[in-house]
């Protein structure tokens, strides 16, 4: 049987705030990077790195190679830098409360589970699970519309909250499930789409 309802909820930019983290870790990478002979010809990648640290985001497109050691220094390193979002986290408290399971889904990747449960806890999120890819070989949507098909097999309802409006759109536009909500979350402000 069906269980009853799940929240399904992103990480990063949804649940916690990463800019920061991000900022530090790319100002981090791009002078170790510069001193090196070898990379710094390698303008896409400067100038990438430059985008993150004038935007607090990853550029499209980023590195792969350079991309786990940046999240690896913004998600370990920087780690603390993280803040809650605190509306949400006491909004879907209150969905477990009512009776839903809350499910953590995050493209961050299992090697970074241990600094994902950690914030977690840390900020009382009662979550039922955390599912994090144990590779990156899909998009990041891709992997995610995969684990939202599987996870609408699971539960008779579910809803949706992430940043990324891109996601979202992906997810609604390849996935027919008719018991799917998606929410666009930004800050406080969380629209239905
Ligand atoms: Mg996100």
């Amino acid at each position: 049987m069906k269980k009853l309802s799940a929240i399904v909820s992103d990480f990063d930019d949804t649940l916690f705030f990463n800019k920061k983290a991000l900022i530090y870790a790319a100002k981090e990478l791009y002078e170790s990077l510069i001193k090196d002979e070898n990379i710094n010809q390698d303008y896409k990648l400067l100038n990438d790195l430059e985008i993150t640290i004038g935007e607090g985001k990853v550029a499209k497109g980023f590195n792969k190679k350079w991309k786990n050691k940046l999240y690896t220094l913004a998600y370990v390193k920087y780690g603390e830098e993280l803040s809650p979002n605190e509306p949400l986290i006491n909004y879907l408290n209150e969905g477990v409360k009512n009776g839903s399971e809350l499910i953590i889904l995050s493209a961050r990747g299992e090697e970074f589970r241990k600094e994902t449960e950690g914030l977690l806890n840390a900020h009382n999120l009662n979550y039922n699970s955390v599912i994090l890819p144990k590779d990156h070989e899909l998009k990041d949507e891709e992997w995610k519309l995969l684990e939202i098909k599987k996870l609408s097999n699971q539960y008779n309802n579910i809803s949706l909250f992430e940043d990324k409006e891109e996601n979202i759109r992906y997810i609604l536009n390849n996935l027919d499930v008719k018991n799917l909500r998606c929410y666009l979350v930004n800050h406080s402000i969380i629209t239905e789409m």
